[in-house]
């Protein structure tokens, strides 16, 4: 099944009673913050990767990234589109059971709020117009990372993407917060600590 938008396959896709995530609806109107939020949850599937996930039309509009975020400009890291997910994921962590789709342990690594810093010709683009090109740019304001990254649909098949740092003042090209940031933005759980919770009957 490819990845489409909207939260039908999100729901279609998982057993939410079984999978304890959160259930696949939109909300009429959004609450919370005035500013549209961004979440980067760490997600110890069958493969590890880090699911890079903002806010739009109410869903969080979701990319796998194999290998997480990287703070140099140089480095481009894949992005796969992967289903529009519902906005009250953005605070799920904890352990999806075995058997499960995605089953694994799930961290809330970095979350916080987006700007849309598309200009072209000196003046904005709507983030509508900006998932139309496939060029979307935003300026991250999170507990872990700040500053603009790019994402970049490349192939004509429209789930590929790249995800990448943009030059500013919080480019590294020697930090790597994917290595040595272990503990969740939300509850300073390491993923252990997270599965251990789960296993004793936590969340
Ligand atoms: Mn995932």
């Amino acid at each position: 099944m490819a990845a489409k938008s909207g939260l039908r396959v999100y729901s279609k896709r998982r057993n939410i009673k079984k999978s304890g995530e959160p259930a696949g609806k939109r909300p009429k109107k959004r609450s919370g913050t005035k500013k549209p939020i961004f979440v980067i949850q760490k997600h110890a599937a069958s493969h590890l990767h880090y699911d890079f996930r903002i806010e739009y039309n109410r869903v969080l509009k979701s990319w796998a990234v194999p290998k997480g975020p990287s703070l140099n400009p140089a480095t481009k890291r894949l992005a796969m589109v992967t289903d529009d997910h519902p906005m009250s994921y953005a605070k799920f962590e904890g352990v999806i059971p075995p058997g499960n789709y995605g089953a694994g342990t799930v961290m809330v690594w970095d979350i916080g709020t987006y700007k849309n810093i598309k200009e072209k010709n000196g003046k904005a683009v709507s983030m509508r117009e900006c998932f139309k090109r496939g060029t979307v740019e935003i300026f991250l304001s999170g507990k872990k990372l700040n500053g603009g990254f790019a994402l970049i649909r490349t192939g004509s098949d429209g789930d590929h993407w790249l995800l990448i740092k943009m030059r500013d003042e919080y480019a590294s090209a020697r930090k790597n917060p994917v290595n040595t940031e272990k503990k969740s933005a939300l509850t300073g759980r390491t993923m252990a600590q997270i599965k251990k919770d789960a296993q004793d009957g936590g969340s």
